[in-house]
C-alpha cells in the first residue's frame, strides 16, 4: 500500500485495500467527503447509515495519510493532559472530553462487534511513568486531573517496561488495533451501505451555486448539499492553519531478543514523550516505540532521529532487529482540543475535523459521530466545545502567538539563511537541499540515477520555504506542514499546488 512517505509501516507491509471505483458519481450527492483516512471513512459510514447518499473523494489511495502510519493506541488519556484541560476549559468540559474519548472507543468496539472485524483489537491497561522528582509532581497532578475528569486511574508500583521509573499510574479501559484492517472493513461497510468512492481525486475547489456545493477535483466535477474536509488539515488558506501546527513523530518496529514486550500501552512524560505498545505482526510480537517529535520542517537531519530513537530503545531493550522505521505527521491545536464542525469563514455547508494531536484514532472516530449529527440536524454533546469557530483567547493565546511567530520567522528568515551553491556538487544520491543560485533559493534533489531535480522551494500555500526531510525523502513546509515528494508533487495539504519545477 502507498502512503505519503518513503518509509513503510508494519500495517502497510503486504497489505492491500483494493476497491472498485464507484461507477456512477455524477448524480448530486447529499454529502461529499474529501479524504479516506479514519475521519473520512468513519464519517461516511455514519452518514450513509443515517440515510445520506455519500461520495468519498480521495486525492491518492485509501489511507494514504497518517491513518496508515498511526501507532493505533486507543486512549482515554490524551496528549493534552486533564489538568491542562481543566485549567483551560473547566472541569465540566474536561469531563466531556473524557466522555468523548470513552465514547469513541465504544464506537470502535461496536463496529468491530457488529461487522465481525478481525483487526487485532485488544483491550489494554495504560501506564504513565515519571523519572525524576519534577515529573513525580507532574504525574501526581495528572492523576488528580484524570480522576476529576472521570477517568479511572490509580498509582502503580510497577510498569510493564524494563525502564527505571520513580512513580507511575495505571488506568484501565485503553485498547489497540491494526488500523488498516479496521479501516478496510469499515470502508467495505460504507460501500455495502450504498456509499461511493473515487480515488486519485483530489478536491481542489468547492464553489456554492444556488445552494449546491460544486466540488472540483482533478478528475472531474461533482456536486452535493454538504462537503466535509476529512483531509487531516483542510486545504487552501483558512483560519485553522493559524490554529494548528504540523508536527512529525518517529516510530520503530522492533523484534526483541527476549520476551520483554509490554502487554499494555505505556508512556513516559518527557517532552517530547515516548510511547510503547506491542503488536502481533506476521506471527510474532513487534515492539512499537515512538517519540522524537518536532515541528515539521524544523529538524535538519530527520534520518538521525531514527538513530536517536534506536539508541534510546537500546538502553532498555535487547534489540534483535528493527524491521520498521517510519515517521508521519499530526497537527497540534492552539488550545489543546481538536476543531470539529463547520469550517470558519465559509458557507454553512462546509465541515472539517483537524487538530487531533496524537489522538486521531479517538477524535477521528468521534468526528464521524459529531459531523454526522451536525449534517443530519441532530444535537451532539461535543459540538460547542469542539467547534472550529470557538474563541478561546486565554486558552489558546500563548500557543497561537508562538506558532505564528514561528511561521513569520520561517517566512522571512529562511530567505536569508539558505546555503551556498557548492552544495549542488556535494549532493549525495537520494539527498535534497535548498541552495542559492544567483541570489535565488532552489530546492535540489539527486535521484538514484544521479539526475538532479530543481524546484522552486517556495511553498505555493503561503509562500514559506520548504526544507528537505531526509527520512521520508520529501520537501516539508515548516509553516503549515504541506509536504511534497522529491519531484514536487503534493503529498500533504494544505497546499493544493505542487512545487514549481525549474528543470526538466
Ligand atoms: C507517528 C504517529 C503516531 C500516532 N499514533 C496515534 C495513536 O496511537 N493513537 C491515536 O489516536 N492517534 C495517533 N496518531 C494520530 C492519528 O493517527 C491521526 O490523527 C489520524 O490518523 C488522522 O486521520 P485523518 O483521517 O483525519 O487523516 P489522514 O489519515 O491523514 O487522512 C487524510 C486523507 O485525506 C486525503 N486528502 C488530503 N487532501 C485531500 C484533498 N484535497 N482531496 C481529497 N483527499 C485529500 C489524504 O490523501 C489522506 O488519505 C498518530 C500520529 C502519528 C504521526
Amino acid at each position: 500500500m502507498d502512503r505519503d512517505a518513503f518509509t513503510t509501516t508494519p500495517w502497510q507491509d503486504n497489505f492491500e485495500i483494493r476497491i472498485p471505483q464507484s461507477p456512477d458519481t455524477k448524480a448530486p450527492f447529499d454529502v461529499i467527503i474529501a479524504g479516506a483516512g479514519i475521519t473520512g471513512i468513519t464519517t461516511g459510514l455514519f452518514l450513509q447509515q443515517a440515510g445520506k447518499k455519500c461520495l468519498i473523494l480521495e486525492a491518492h489511495t485509501v489511507c494514504f495519510g497518517t491513518s496508515s502510519a498511526t501507532t493505533a493506541h486507543l486512549n482515554t488519556v490524551l496528549d493534552t493532559s486533564y489538568p491542562e484541560l481543566i485549567k483551560k476549559f473547566g472541569t465540566a468540559s474536561s469531563r466531556l472530553v473524557a466522555q468523548g474519548a470513552k465514547e469513541a472507543i465504544g464506537l470502535i468496539k461496536e463496529h468491530i462487534k457488529a461487522y465481525e472485524i478481525d483487526c487485532d483489537f485488544e483491550e489494554k491497561k495504560g501506564y504513565l511513568y515519571a523519572q525524576n522528582e519534577k515529573e513525580d509532581d507532574e504525574l501526581g497532578k495528572m492523576l488528580e486531573g484524570m480522576r476529576t475528569a472521570g477517568i479511572e486511574a490509580a498509582p502503580g508500583s510497577s510498569i510493564p517496561l524494563p525502564v527505571p521509573f520513580t512513580t507511575a499510574i495505571q488506568f484501565p479501559g485503553q485498547a489497540q488495533l491494526h488500523p488498516l484492517k479496521y479501516l478496510k472493513a469499515l470502508l467495505h461497510q460504507f460501500l455495502e451501505a450504498g456509499g461511493a468512492i473515487r480515488t486519485g481525486a483530489p478536491v481542489q475547489k468547492v464553489v456554492q451555486k444556488e445552494g449546491i456545493q460544486e466540488v472540483y477535483s482533478a478528475n472531474g466535477r461533482y456536486s452535493a448539499a454538504d462537503v466535509v474536509y476529512a483531509t487531516h488539515i483542510p486545504p487552501g488558506i483558512n483560519l485553522l492553519h493559524f490554529r494548528c501546527a504540523p508536527y512529525r513523530s518517529y516510530v520503530l518496529g522492533i523484534r526483541l531478543a527476549d520476551h520483554s514486550y509490554p502487554d499494555a500501552l505505556v508512556y513516559d512524560i518527557e517532552d517530547p514523550y515516548h510511547y510503547f505498545r506491542t503488536a502481533r505482526h506476521q506471527g510474532a510480537p513487534l515492539l512499537i516505540v515512538g517519540g522524537c517529535d518536532h515541528k515539521t520542517g524544523h529538524a535538519d537531519n530527520t534520518g538521525q532521529l531514527f538513530r536517536e530513537l534506536e539508541a534510546y530503545a537500546a538502553k532498555f531493550f535487547r534489540i534483535a532487529s528493527i524491521p520498521y522505521r517510519w515517521s508521519s505527521q499530526y497537527y497540534e491545536p492552539a488550545d489543546g482540543l481538536p476543531y470539529i464542525g463547520r469550517l470558519p469563514g465559509n458557507n454553512d455547508h462546509l465541515y472539517t475535523a483537524t487538530g487531533y494531536s496524537g489522538n486521531g484514532m479517538i477524535f477521528g472516530t468521534l468526528a464521524g459521530r459529531i459531523l454526522c449529527n451536525l449534517i443530519t440536524g441532530n444535537d451532539n454533546p461535543y459540538k460547542t466545545l469542539l467547534a472550529p469557530s470557538r474563541i478561546k483567547p486565554v486558552a489558546g493565546f500563548s500557543n497561537f502567538i508562538k506558532e505564528n511567530a514561528d511561521v513569520v520567522r520561517h517566512f522571512i528568515g529562511d530567505r536569508l539563511s539558505v546555503e551556498v551553491p557548492e552544495a549542488f556538487a556535494g549532493l549525495g544520491i537520494g539527498e535534497g537541499r535548498v541552495v542559492k543560485q544567483g541570489g535565488q533559493p532552489i530546492a535540489v534533489y539527486k535521484n538514484e540515477e544521479g539526475n538532479i531535480f530543481a524546484l522552486d522551494p517556495v511553498c505555493p500555500h503561503a509562500g514559506c520555504l520548504v526544507q528537505w526531510n531526509n527520512a521520508e525523502r520529501s520537501w516539508d513546509c515548516p509553516c503549515h506542514g504541506s509536504r511534497f515528494d522529491s519531484t514536487g508533487a503534493v503529498l500533504n495539504g494544505p497546499s493544493q499546488k505542487k512545487l514549481r519545477q525549474l528543470n526538466r
